[in-house]
């Protein structure tokens, strides 16, 4: 029996001008999909982060409360490479992450806030095709990105945002989630594939205490994914996303 190769990817829809990516950790979107960010930056998009947590709780031998500063700002220069300037702390603890409405709350303000075309965020099933499962935070924020992303365009929900002054927004007509088992979409980076190692080697004290392994090979890391996602979508890199239509 011959193995059949995977689909092809389709590409993403570029017609828009803001994005808002809302993801769990510092270091989410660098584990590929930042070199997207950084082509579409380029193409005069906004694009602006939301991180749920400060990735507080992401270095072994660092207690929290110094990680949430150092990760802080290894996300802030990391966004920067990518031509993204604002970058936003909701403060959710790390690790420990529960779907529920103030998370959920949470979310709707941002989106409000922004008024994004687009809502990114990262892989919320239960692995990444294989074996190795998901972790918890990830699955936690993007079900409730799903969520959120709806509840900022119903005035009757979370009636306290509008009373803070944030009006509804239902203008955004997609949630993309990166690097996603069920992506069937992807975007060319291949003009952009040295920028988005850059950002990810950004975060330097995140990366060196992971110690030795493919996770802390930052161009490795990315050569492999990107090269793999390329090949299905016929150029050398790209990202791929699960398309979530809204509208
Ligand atoms: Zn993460």
């Amino acid at each position: 029996m011959t193995e059949q190769p995977p689909p092809p990817f389709e590409p993403v829809d570029e017609d828009w001008q803001t994005a808002l990516a809302i993801v769990a950790h510092p270091d989410d979107m660098e584990y590929g999909a930042a070199a997207a960010v950084a082509r579409w930056t380029a193409q005069g998009k906004t694009v602006v982060y939301v991180m749920v947590t400060s990735g507080e709780a992401g270095i072994d031998g660092m207690d929290p409360e110094q990680c949430r500063a150092v990760r802080e700002q290894e996300q802030i220069a990391s966004a920067a490479i990518v031509g993204v300037d604002v970058v936003e702390f909701l403060g959710h603890p790390d690790g420990v992450i529960e779907y529920g409405l103030p998370l959920r709350r949470d979310i709707a303000r941002a989106v409000r806030r922004h008024r994004p075309d687009i809502v990114i965020t990262t892989n919320f099933r239960d692995t990444y095709g294989g074996v190795f499962p998901n972790q918890a935070d990830h699955i936690a924020v993007g079900r409730a990105t799903l969520d959120g992303v709806r509840d900022a365009g119903n005035r009757w929900v979370f009636r306290e945002l509008v009373a803070e002054g944030h009006e509804p927004w239902d203008g955004v007509r997609q949630v993309w989630a990166a690097a996603s088992p069920d992506g069937r979409h992807a975007v060319d980076t291949t003009e952009h594939f040295d920028a988005g190692v850059a950002s990810l080697e950004a975060h330097r004290a995140y990366l060196d205490g992971l110690g030795e392994g493919p996770m802390s090979d930052a161009a490795g890391f990315l050569e492999s994914m990107s090269r793999a996602t390329g090949t299905r979508l016929g150029v050398r890199y790209a990202s791929s996303f699960e398309v979530i239509p809204l509208r």
